[in-house]
This record gives C-alpha cells, sequence and structure tokens, in this order.
C-alpha cells in the first residue's frame, strides 16, 4: 500500500475522577509514580511503532500530519510529560505538523497552562466543556463548574485561535431553554470549532446501570433539540460539517477527518486503536499490563482486530462517509472497493428525504443525520459486488 500522511493519536488515561456516562478507557488518577512508567511505555512504544510501519508503509517518506493528544484528562498530567513525550517523538517518528491538539478539562486548565500548551507547538485545544449549565454539569457527573468553564472560555479567545468546545446535549432533565442559554453563552467565545454529541447511554457505564433505558427523551424531542443546534449555530456563520461537529472555515479537525474519510492512523497508549491499510489493530484496555509488556517486552500488548476485505471497506465508507455534510461517491465505491449499491435503495431513501441524490455523491439531510443508523443499515442492505 502506498500512503504517506498519517494522523498519530497518543491516550492519555487519567482522570480525576469516573464520569457516569464515559466509556473511553480511563482510571482515576493516584499518583506521580504511573505517570512516569506510562510515560516511559509510550516512550518504548513510540520506538516499537516506528519499525512496525516500515514494515506496512511500502512508501517510506511518510509522515504524521497531526498529532492528536486524547483522553481522558491529559491536561491533569504535568507539562514535563508533554516535554518529553514531544521530543521522543519527533526524535523517532517523521511528523510534519499541521494540527496538534490536546484535549483539556476546566478544573485542570487556565491561561498559564495554555501558553505553555502553545510554546510547546500544540495548536489547537479542544476543551472538555460539556454543559454550561450547573444542572447540566451535575447531572452529568463532571467535577467543573460553569464559572470554570467560562474562565477557560476566556482564556482560549483571548490567546487561542483554534480551539473546540466539546458540548453534550440531551442529559436528563435538560428543556429546550437550557439548551437555548447554553448555546448563547458558548457563541459569546466564538469557538472556531464546537462538538455538539448527543448524550448516549454506553455498555458498562454508571449510567447503563442507572437509566438502562433513556426514558425521559422521544425522538421527536431529540430532534428538536439538535435542530435548534443546527440552526443556531448554522446561522452564527458555522459550517455543520459532520454529523456532531460544526467549525468556521478553515478549522474543521484535520485529525478527525482521517477517521471520517478512512485514511491511515496510528494510536499509541492503552486503548488506543490503529488502522493502517487493511489492517486495525488495538492495544489493551488494561494499564498495568500495558506498561508491563512494554517495559518487559519492549512491544504492546496489541491484538489484531481485522483485516478488512473490500465489503468491509465500503461498509465502513458508507458509515462513515455519511457522517460527513459531502457525503460518499458512488465512483469511490465502484473504484475503490468494487461495490455498487442498489439504485432503487437509493431512490427511495431520497424520495424520504433522508439522503441527496446528486450525481455521483449521496449527501446526509438534517432527517438522515438524525436517523444515521437506520440509513446506513438501509444502504448496507443495498451493496453488491461489481
Ligand atoms: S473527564 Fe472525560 S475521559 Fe475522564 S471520565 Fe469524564 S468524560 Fe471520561
Amino acid at each position: 500500500m502506498k500512503e504517506k500522511e498519517l494522523a498519530l493519536y497518543i491516550h492519555i488515561p487519567f482522570c480525576k475522577k469516573k464520569c457516569p456516562y464515559c466509556d473511553f478507557f480511563s482510571v482515576p488518577l493516584k499518583n506521580a509514580e504511573i505517570v512516569e512508567d506510562y510515560l516511559k511505555a509510550i516512550q518504548q512504544e513510540v520506538i516499537f511503532a516506528k519499525t512496525l510501519l516500515n514494515e506496512f508503509i511500502e512508501e517510506k517518506d511518510f509522515y504524521f500530519i497531526t498529532i492528536y493528544i486524547g483522553g481522558g484528562t491529559p491536561s491533569i498530567l504535568p507539562l514535563s510529560f508533554f516535554e518529553k513525550l514531544f521530543e521522543c517523538l519527533f526524535k523517532t517518528l517523521p511528523i510534519k505538523p499541521k494540527e496538534v491538539t490536546i484535549e483539556v478539562n476546566p478544573d485542570t486548565f487556565d491561561a498559564e497552562k495554555l501558553k505553555a500548551y502553545l510554546n510547546l507547538g500544540i495548536n489547537r485545544i479542544s476543551v472538555g466543556v460539556q454543559s454550561l449549565c450547573e444542572k447540566g454539569l451535575k447531572e452529568l457527573g463532571r467535577i467543573h463548574s460553569v464559572s470554570q468553564a467560562v474562565l477557560s472560555l476566556e482564556a482560549l479567545k483571548e490567546n487561542c485561535c483554534n480551539f473546540s468546545v466539546d458540548m453534550i446535549f440531551g442529559w436528563k432533565g435538560q428543556t429546550l431553554k437550557d439548551l437555548e442559554d447554553e448555546i448563547n453563552t458558548l457563541l459569546k467565545y466564538n469557538p472556531p470549532h464546537i462538538s455538539f454529541y448527543e448524550l448516549m447511554i454506553e455498555e458498562g457505564t454508571e449510567f447503563a446501570q442507572r437509566y438502562p433505558k433513556k426514558n425521559w427523551i422521544s425522538e421527536e424531542e431529540v430532534e428538536k433539540f439538535y435542530t435548534l443546534i443546527n440552526d443556531s449555530l448554522t446561522s452564527f456563520g458555522y459550517e455543520h460539517y459532520e454529523i456532531s461537529n460544526y467549525a468556521f472555515l478553515k478549522n474543521k479537525c484535520i485529525h478527525n477527518l482521517f477517521y471520517w474519510e478512512l485514511k491511515p492512523y496510528l494510536g499509541l497508549g492503552v486503548s488506543a486503536v490503529s488502522r493502517v491499510g487493511n489492517v486495525r489493530w488495538r492495544n489493551t484496555r488494561n494499564l498495568e499490563k500495558y506498561i508491563n509488556t512494554l517495559t518487559e517486552f519492549s512491544r504492546p500488548p496489541l491484538r489484531i482486530e481485522e483485516f478488512l476485505d473490500n465489503l468491509q471497506f465500503a461498509k465502513e465508507y458508507i458509515m462513515m462517509g455519511l457522517r460527513l455534510k459531502d457525503g460518499i461517491s458512488l465512483e469511490r465505491l465502484r473504484n475503490y472497493y468494487n461495490y455498487e449499491i442498489h439504485r432503487d435503495i437509493v431512490y427511495l431513501l431520497a424520495k424520504q428525504n433522508y439522503i441527496i441524490f446528486e450525481g455521483n455523491k449521496i449527501l446526509p439531510t438534517l432527517k438522515g443525520w438524525l436517523l444515521h443508523n437506520q440509513v446506513v443499515k438501509f444502504l448496507w442492505d443495498g451493496l453488491y459486488p461489481c
């Protein structure tokens, strides 16, 4: 395979406290020792990754154009962690970064930290605000307050031209008026990028036990919330470029576009996932095992999840592509993956306004985004090899 540009994800698994809805791999940070051990393990994995990629990538002049430090709560760690990590990354891997993002939480972030991040070469901050309403933060089990979130937003507005705000809607007790007020507060800070996710009840989380069914909100209400967000943000000048993401011109997240456009990415750290070419692999979700294996054997405890064939690629292309406003190209489906979709299915979905069928492209509508999984399933059922 010949792919030159890659995205690099690094997982930081530490948080102050586990949020009840969260299904990312994270553990409460107990002591500084584990941070040191984790740093050493990642440094070891970086060296391993270099060899691994050399085997996977025929073209030897590949390079990473994005680095995304996610979690967990990366901002919980001391700056020295990132200084050492970056030193190792830039020394070992070919990196020509266009975008270097770090996720931060309002309770572990301030203007001083922001300046230090920018000095390190980080050029994009993603802040986990989640709600700008005290009762929302409480319901979501977040440990920061609205005033802390506002302080973070003020620091970012003043000192950083590229930042993103993560928000959640659909929490128990939220009204349309709450949401409207939250959006109005948020827009005062002009974030160049906003991610607005619907609260999902994920298996294995505290919320899954507390609320086995998310029965406080109907599909019609979700539609009202989603439409309010879309209308408010697009009329403010944002492009709704992905099912849950909005950006001003030039502020789309380059890193996440790698996932949505099925480009190759490497994930380092416990629980991180990678896909290069047709191989997808995942590191263990056991922190101790991750550290011990790298310390003892200089390789990560990874597991190959799958070798994607053309049908899997075609399905993934439809699923990811229809998250994007630009949709999917039937030509790419045919030329890259050797699959077609039965036209009667496409026409039916278009007639019912779930998609727009334009030339060779299928584009999602707002109605289609609301029923994304069903639309995708329908199109999958219409796939046939050509
Ligand atoms: S801070 Fe973020 S990563 Fe950590 S538990 Fe909460 S939602 Fe999950």
